[in-house]
């Protein structure tokens, strides 16, 4: 793709991600996912070339970038084949919460950690009678003493069995006003009381999903990030850098497709000229390399808004750059399945679990439906049915 745009450096970032990518690739991937082992050596990697606390301030070692930089390392593992889905997670949540809004003490004990990969963090918002509408999230938060007491059920939760800890959205009862209001715990993995079920998912994923449930969670004061007054600010500083991500996963998604199956339309004839002649297998392919680039614009802007410190203008674009991301990637996988005839269902090939692998950013972590509301009300003023 043309990265014009893009300062030297990132060109630069983005050519080093693509030939760690490369060295991985798609094969890598399959054979870990069969084996049912997660990408360690890839992590391991991308993690001692700076590349997965690209985000995260160099006074806590990270690369002291943003999501300009991280949504590359993404994207690129992603058009390798290779993506790393953690990333949306860990840093590009966790990291950043933390690095926003934790205090001194929990910057130290957590940030030096993710942003040199030896430490993972997942993150819980979805829970099973909320769905989409976060506002009625039920896990709650009691204080005891010094002590907080978690109780709640999320689910869908991506990595929980291989992150150290999950940043878990609760809420706790406001002692003024009794309402309750969003906060943000830091719960360890092995927390008494935080237990685990795997949900058995139609992806072929290295990372899996989970169904928690917080059992009186017994927590040290110190696992709430932040101020318990300013819940609601804090989670939002993390959606947008997880939307922005999502888009890189998508973007990286539909380029590996599509060149696939350009590879394929290239090479494979069974009339007079290769199959890639014909217009009805090239111009969608082409419109899908379109759609990607355009997915791409918005991504950068979102990011550039982000790292700029512009939330609300980001929260729009990283909304949309989310959208057209996911709806590209769709797309592109689709074509590409397509593009391969018979072989785009055999395994060999390995575009047909991408169907599934590509819906993913559609519905996470905020889906179409919701981001289409949001853009109704917040940009064009329509009035709200829910
Ligand atoms: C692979 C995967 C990984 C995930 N990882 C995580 C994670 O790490 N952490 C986490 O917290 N969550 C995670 N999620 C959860 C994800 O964010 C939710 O699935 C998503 O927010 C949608 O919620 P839901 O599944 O309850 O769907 P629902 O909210 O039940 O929605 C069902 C359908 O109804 C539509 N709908 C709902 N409300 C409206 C409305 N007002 N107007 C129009 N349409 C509407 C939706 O668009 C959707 O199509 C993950 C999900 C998947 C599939």
């Amino acid at each position: 793709m043309s990265t014009a745009l893009e300062t030297e450096e990132h060109q630069a970032l983005r050519a080093a991600v693509a030939a760690l990518g490369k060295r991985y690739g798609r094969d890598y991937m399959t054979t870990l996912i069969r084996a049912g082992e997660h990408p360690r050596e890839l992590w391991a990697e991308a993690a001692k070339l700076g590349y997965l606390g690209v985000n995260l301030p160099e006074a806590y070692g990270g690369g002291g970038g943003g999501m300009a930089e991280l949504s590359i390392v993404l994207e690129e593992l992603g058009a390798a084949g290779s993506p790393l889905l953690m990333l949306i997670v860990s840093p590009a949540i966790c990291g950043t919460v933390i690095a926003r809004f934790g205090t001194d003490a929990q910057k130290q004990r957590w940030l030096p950690g993710l942003a040199d990969g030896s430490i993972t963090m997942a993150f819980g918002i979805t829970e099973p009678d909320a769905g989409s509408n976060s506002h009625r999230i039920t896990t709650t938060a009691r204080k005891d003493g010094d002590e907080w007491v978690l109780t709640g059920r999320k689910v869908f939760v991506s990595g929980v069995d291989i992150a150290e800890a999950t940043l878990i959205v609760g809420r706790t009862e406001d002692a003024r006003s009794g309402k309750l209001k969003p906060c943000l715990f830091i719960v360890p993995r092995d927390a008494p009381g935080f237990q685990r079920s795997q949900i058995d998912m139609e992806l072929q994923a290295p990372e899996k999903q989970f169904e928690l449930v917080l059992d009186d969670v017994r927590l040290p004061a110190d696992a709430l990030v932040g101020d318990e007054d300013a819940g609601l600010l804090q989670l939002f500083a993390g959606l947008n850098p997880e939307r922005i991500m999502t888009a890189a996963f998508a973007l990286g998604m539909g380029s590996y497709a599509i060149a696939r199956a350009v590879d394929y339309a290239r090479t494979r004839q069974v009339w007079k000229d290769p199959i890639g002649a014909h217009q009805a297998i090239a111009h969608p392919l082409a419109q899908s390399h379109i759609e990607l680039e355009l997915a791409r614009l918005m991504m950068q802007k979102a990011a550039r808004l982000y790292d700029e410190g512009d939330d609300m203008g980001a929260g729009e674009a990283a909304n949309m750059a989310k959208y057209a991301a996911a709806e590209a990637c769709v797309k592109a996988v689709d074509q590409a399945v397509h593009t391969l005839g018979g072989n785009g269902l055999t395994r060999e090939y390995g575009l047909a679990s991408l169907v599934t692998a590509a819906r993913v950013a559609r519905i996470a972590p905020v889906s179409r439906e919701m981001i289409l509301n949001f853009v109704s009300h917040q940009s064009l003023g329509l009035p709200k049915s829910y």
